[in-house]
């Protein structure tokens, strides 16, 4: 995946992972991992990489569904 602004790959941060429903017995649980999608052109204006683990702006969020 390439920045929409500048073009260069974009590197992915720190995935984190998110449930839905599971606040209810009547839907099955799903679990997504997500990965926010960083880029690294410190000339561009979606630059974020001082800290992959805290980037200061995150370009896209790429979510994937581990279950069903
Ligand atoms: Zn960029």
């Amino acid at each position: 995946m390439k920045c929409p602004n500048c073009g260069h790959q974009l590197r992915i941060g720190k995935t984190y992972m998110t449930f839905k429903n599971d606040d209810t017995p009547n839907a099955q649980t799903e679990a997504y991992t997500n990965l926010p999608m960083i880029c690294g052109n410190s000339r561009c204006g979606n630059f974020g990489r001082t800290d992959l683990s805290n980037p200061t702006k995150i370009v896209q969020t790429v979510t994937n569904r581990l279950n069903g």
